[in-house]
């Protein structure tokens, strides 16, 4: 905490062109700043949606829920995976949520008398925003991201708010970190600097001077292009750093730090707080040079765009750095094996495990239910998620338990045996935003169950996004079926987890699983699903337990195949 518990802010801002890594830059730049500070993030979207939970994620990628049940941008995601904090909704801005309240204050009376107009009162309403989330979480640095690239018409009010804050809160107290492009154009091989030039000429129109600038090129920058860079845009040489391409974006704050950023952030603001990156260099020596390697396969509708799964790939790594073995990620588009033209045999030959993520609606379901179905019968390590857990009990109704045409009443409203249905709570909602069981929700874990091992714990926070369950009335013909419901909410109604008995013995370790020469695996070696998106609340430093399990399954499988 800062002495004077003034609260310093840092605003980035992005240049040149869309998708540069905005979010990781500002996450890698709190990352760095977070071991003795609250950094608090903020980020402002300028869309009119409320937030992007009615978008579809091949439009805006993965929709990142919180544990109060926000929907969030997925930057939201690394920040919290870069600033270890729990992010809350009201910490994401859209000018959906801002004019919303501006028209109920207007109603109100709030304005009586006066013209509402964009200056004053909106910006004033973001920069509220701003001293009311510093002070309610008492935040050492606001770390603010401004949505979208200078120029962005729907950005300007934003931008106009940052610049306005520098008067607000003093000079020493708020710096502007932009973040721009250098091309290295083929043929010509040479670092430019007239984008960088052009978009802080954007910027400084607009009455903001950034402090720092961070180049994304493909190498580092030459000395003469820096100097050219602080030249023009008026900044100090050593303040133009390169957003280096990296393989594995937990490179990026260590990358920062070489070249001195952390520095230049305490002197312009007056603060120390150095940074600790051991764990995470310890971690990320961990991936390189990885010679032994497990595929996974992800079975889903989305695969087009892996950003509508961004979480699900993170927690991948994140097991992959503890494992110490490379995560090869194979897509699968079910529609494919749906319509025949992707045996599944084929889709699967050579995964060593399988995840099912979460969807919605019908398309491509059937492929889904044949992935289940194969993984299950020919002992293949698999994780369901939400969807994939509903998806996974609709094949082991219809195959195991013998309920021909179950189905979900949201593939299929007459299916004669609706085992995974709408939520009663949720028969009435016709409004599509923010209506779903959302945020996280407590599961009660049965002790002697792999979901019990692999937690450690019989009390689970994890965190959901959903409108149907698994019907209660099925509850028990499914487990005479032999499918274990391992986890449920506290008065038992909801299915959270659900698994196949494995050759775990209760309560043993599931490291165990580490070890396959010294055991022999049961009945399935590791078919667990869940209704929640542990994806969601996986770090680097702790991976998320199923899919860590799921990992050290695969890994033992494969190792157990190999000939001797
Ligand atoms: N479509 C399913 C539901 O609404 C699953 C949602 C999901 O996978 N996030 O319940």
């Amino acid at each position: 905490m800062l002495s004077n518990k003034e609260t310093k802010f840092i605003v980035v801002t992005g240049g040149v062109l869309s998708g540069l890594g905005k979010g990781i830059a500002a996450a890698s730049i709190g990352h760095l700043l977070s071991s003795k500070l609250k950094i608090i993030p903020m980020k402002l979207d300028g869309y009119l949606n409320t937030d992007p939970g009615t978008m579809n994620p091949i439009e805006h990628g993965e929709v990142f829920v919180l544990d109060d049940g926000g929907e969030v941008d997925m930057d939201f995601g690394h920040y919290e995976r870069f600033l270890d904090v729990t992010c809350k909704f009201e910490w994401n801005l859209t000018m959906g949520k801002i004019f919303s309240e501006i028209r109920e204050k207007e109603r109100r009376g709030d304005y009586l008398g006066k013209t509402v107009q964009y200056i004053p009162h909106v910006v004033d309403l973001i920069k509220s925003k701003f001293q009311e989330v510093a002070k309610k979480e008492k935040a050492d640095i606001l770390l603010i991201e401004v949505g979208g690239t200078v120029g962005d018409m729907e950005n300007e009010l934003y931008i106009e708010a940052v610049r306005q804050l520098r008067a607000e809160v003093g000079e020493k107290n708020v710096m502007y970190v932009h973040l721009t492009y250098v091309p290295v154009p083929s043929g010509v091989n040479e670092q430019k600097s007239k984008p960088t030039q052009q978009s802080v000429n954007l910027l400084r129109q607009r009455g903001i001077k950034p402090d720092v600038i961070i180049a994304r090129c493909s190498e580092y920058l030459d000395q003469s292009i820096k100097r050219k860079i602080a030249i023009f845009c008026d900044v100090d040489e050593d303040a133009v750093i390169t957003g280096i391409d990296v393989d594995d974006v937990y490179k990026i704050p260590l990358i920062f730090e070489k070249q001195g950023l952390s520095e230049i952030i305490h002197k312009k603001l007056g603060i120390y707080s150095p940074p600790d990156l051991r764990v995470w260099e310890t971690l990320l020596q961990n991936l390189e040079g990885l010679d032994k390697q497990i595929t996974i396969a992800i079975c889903g509708k989305y695969t087009k765009l892996e950003d509508s799964y961004a979480s699900i790939i993170e927690a991948l790594m994140h097991c992959s750095a503890h494992t110490k073995h490379r995560i090869n990620l194979r897509w699968i588009e079910t529609t494919d094996i749906e319509e025949g033209k992707l045996p599944v045999r084929k889709a699967l030959e050579g995964a060593d495990g399988v995840i099912v993520p979460g969807g919605f609606g019908s398309r491509g379901t059937e492929g889904k239910i044949e992935v289940i179905r194969y993984v299950r019968e020919n002992g293949i390590p698999f994780l369901g998620i939400c969807f994939g857990l509903q998806i996974a009990v609709i094949e082991y109704a219809r195959n195991v338990c013998g309920l021909k045409g179950a189905n979900s009443t949201e593939i299929d409203p007459k299916t004669e045996h609706p085992v995974v249905d709408i939520m009663p709570e949720q028969k009435d909602i016709d409004k599509k935003g923010g209506t779903m069981r959302l945020g996280a929700y407590k599961a009660v874990i049965r002790p002697g169950t792999l979901a019990y091992d692999l937690y450690n714990s019989e009390v689970v926070w994890e965190r959901h996004r959903h409108r149907y369950e698994v019907n209660p009335a099925y509850h028990e013909a499914l487990a005479e079926g032999g499918l274990v419901i391992s986890g449920a909410s506290e008065d038992q109604r909801l299915a959270e987890f659900i698994e196949l008995e494995c050759g775990h013995s209760a309560g043993e370790d599931t490291s165990s699983i580490l070890q396959p020469k010294s055991r022999t695996f049961g009945k399935h070696p590791y078919f667990i699903a869940t209704q929640a998106h542990p994806e969601l609340k996986s770090k680097l430093s702790e991976p998320a337990p199923l899919f860590f399990g799921l990992t050290k399954a695969a890994i033992a499988l494969k190792e157990l195949k190999k000939p001797n």
